[in-house]
């Protein structure tokens, strides 16, 4: 049998029934399949009037939820009279009435033979603490169906995302056994639970109708559900990528990699991972099904040494920024997409210079400054030596800058030093630090003073677009370039590495540019 599509659902948290029918007609709008009418967050509500007057006119199919405070709802009164109300509900011919497991025996005796077939009866578990074992949640799961469940809902919380496997292995074997299972995992470390049930046969996904109006921790919005993550194309099929970083939640790539996808009908998506443990993550998501990681900080260092087989420049680069599992063997494989983005923007920034019909690169004998010894300053360090520069590494930790110009062959500085440093005029400088990111937007890792000795100067740093350094550096005639062209061009790299293809560039700046 065809797996069904996974519904989603928009839940309303409004807190008067009129404004919940303005939710109930809002979601009806964005697309919804069903609602989620949450009546303990009702402040007033007149169960006999209110709720019939809601199912009576409910432009979607509706599930009826009364969640006690004892099951993290706000209802805080006595469970007799919230189960008559969820009975009114069946009564009503709600499509759906959500009852919790620990008193769904009691409401089953109260149903009794009053229940229509049309009004599914979900039975419901919630766990704020943590996720269980798969074994645990498979007996959980028979438990609740063995009462009499329509559909089985099991909902846990992520303290790591290799816990979401877990849910995805119980909503599996449900499929397998033809039970209709709603299975999601709370928190920002479940997110991929709520994109990816579609590929895995959950039954529905919850996404909220805005910020601010979400009915669980880690709830994303039924916009980004619907327009960021495609859950309507994603199936059994869908290969899975990801962005792997501590923190992500700001990441632009899950907009630029899922648009770009899509604009080549390449049946993939593109989810946030927020991983602590790399390793445990890496063997932990080992099935073909994930196919492809973009890592970012902090986890760059550790990738080369997760990964099963290293490209030989990313190794002597000692970072990793896109890993592909090989469909041949499952093997790991570890590339660095950061230091042709970042060196061919530079080459690019100097004036009068087109890469592409240079057979020298114009970086040749120049002085090139990398402020930063980490996985950018690596990356660019090692793309300025390999084009034929002189390379000067400054870093906050100088042991840092020291072992980094052994390893590329290039000399070491202190910050102080970097001050007063200026051998020659038209000098290149490449700040490779988080220094002037958002917030700390009036930052700069070198003074306006010492600028006026460079003739280029590039910042990984793109939020703000303009950085004070690009800034004071422009005001000082220095050609700038940005830390989002870097972007852009790693990103490509990315895309070509993911999908086999040409990445369309037009598309991916204009989405950059778009969302910064
Ligand atoms: P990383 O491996 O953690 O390295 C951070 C570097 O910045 C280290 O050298 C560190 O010095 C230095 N640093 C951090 N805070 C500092 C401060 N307050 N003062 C002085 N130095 C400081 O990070 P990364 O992956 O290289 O990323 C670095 C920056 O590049 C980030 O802002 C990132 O967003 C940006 N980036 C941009 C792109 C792009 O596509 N444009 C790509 C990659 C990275 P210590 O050694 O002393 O700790």
């Amino acid at each position: 049998m065809a797996p069904s599509k996974t519904l989603f659902c928009v839940p309303s948290v409004a807190k008067t029934p009129d404004e919940m029918a303005g939710d109930m007609a809002a979601a009806a709008s964005i697309g919804a399949d069903v609602v989620e009418l949450r009546l303990d967050c009702l402040s007033s509500f007149q169960p006999r009037s209110d709720l019939e007057r809601l199912l009576t006119n409910r432009p979607l199919p509706a599930i009826v939820t009364y969640r006690p405070k004892w099951e993290g709802g706000e209802y805080d009164g006595d469970d007799e009279t919230r189960l008559e109300v969820l009975l009114l509900a069946v009564q009503l011919g709600s499509d759906y009435v959500d009852v919790e497991f620990k008193v769904a025996e009691k409401f089953l005796n109260l149903i009794s033979g009053k229940k229509p077939e049309n009004v599914k009866l979900i039975i419901s578990s919630h766990n704020y603490e943590m996720t269980p074992s798969v074994e645990e949640l498979g007996n959980l799961a028979a438990s609740i169906q063995s009462l009499g469940a329509d559909i089985v809902k099991i909902v846990t919380t992520a303290n790591d995302i290799s816990d979401v496997s877990r849910m995805f292995q119980l909503i599996v074997h449900s499929q397998e056994k033809q039970v209709p299972i709603i299975g999601l995992v709370m928190k920002e470390r479940g997110i991929i639970s709520r994109v990816l049930c579609p590929k895995f046969g959950g039954y529905l996904t919850f996404g909220a109708l805005n910020k601010g109006k979400e009915s669980a921790p880690g709830q994303i919005t039924g916009s980004e559900l619907l327009n960021v993550y495609r859950i309507r194309e994603i199936g059994p099929d869908t290969k899975v990528f990801g962005i792997i970083g501590k923190p992500v939640g700001h990441s632009k790539s899950p907009n630029l990699h899922n648009e770009a996808f899509r604009s080549v009908g390449f049946n993939a998506v593109y989810v946030p991972y927020l991983v602590d443990d790399l390793s445990s993550f890496l063997n932990t998501y080992s099935s073909p099904d994930f196919a492809g990681f973009s890592c970012t900080i902090p986890h760059k260092e550790a990738a080369v040494t997760c990964c099963d087989e290293v490209d030989p420049i990313a190794k002597a680069i000692g970072a990793v920024n896109t890993i592909i599992r090989r469909p041949s063997d499952g093997k790991l494989i570890g590339y660095n997409t950061d230091y042709v983005g970042a060196i061919s923007a530079i080459e690019d920034g100097i004036a009068g210079y087109r890469v592409k019909d240079a057979a020298v690169s114009p970086l040749a004998g120049r002085l090139f400054v990398v402020i930063g010894a980490g996985g950018a300053g690596k990356a660019l360090a090692y793309g300025a030596k390999a084009k034929g520069a002189k390379v000067i590494i400054a870093n906050r930790t100088y042991e840092r800058a020291k072992e980094l110009a052994n390893l590329i062959g290039g000399h070491a500085l202190t910050l102080a030093e970097l001050e007063n440093y200026h051998p020659e005029e038209g000098m290149i400088l490449a700040n490779t630090t988080s220094i002037g990111m958002h917030p700390n937007v009036n930052d700069t890792p070198l003074s306006k003073q010492a600028l006026k000795h460079y003739a280029v100067v590039f910042d990984a740093v793109y939020t703000p677009k303009v950085t004070r350094l690009l800034r004071e550096a422009g005001e000082s005639g220095a050609n700038v370039v940005s830390g989002l062209e870097m972007f852009i061009r790693q990103a490509m790299g990315q895309f070509e590495l993911f999908t086999g293809l040409t990445a369309p560039e037009s598309l991916m700046r204009d989405i950059v540019m778009r969302s910064t």
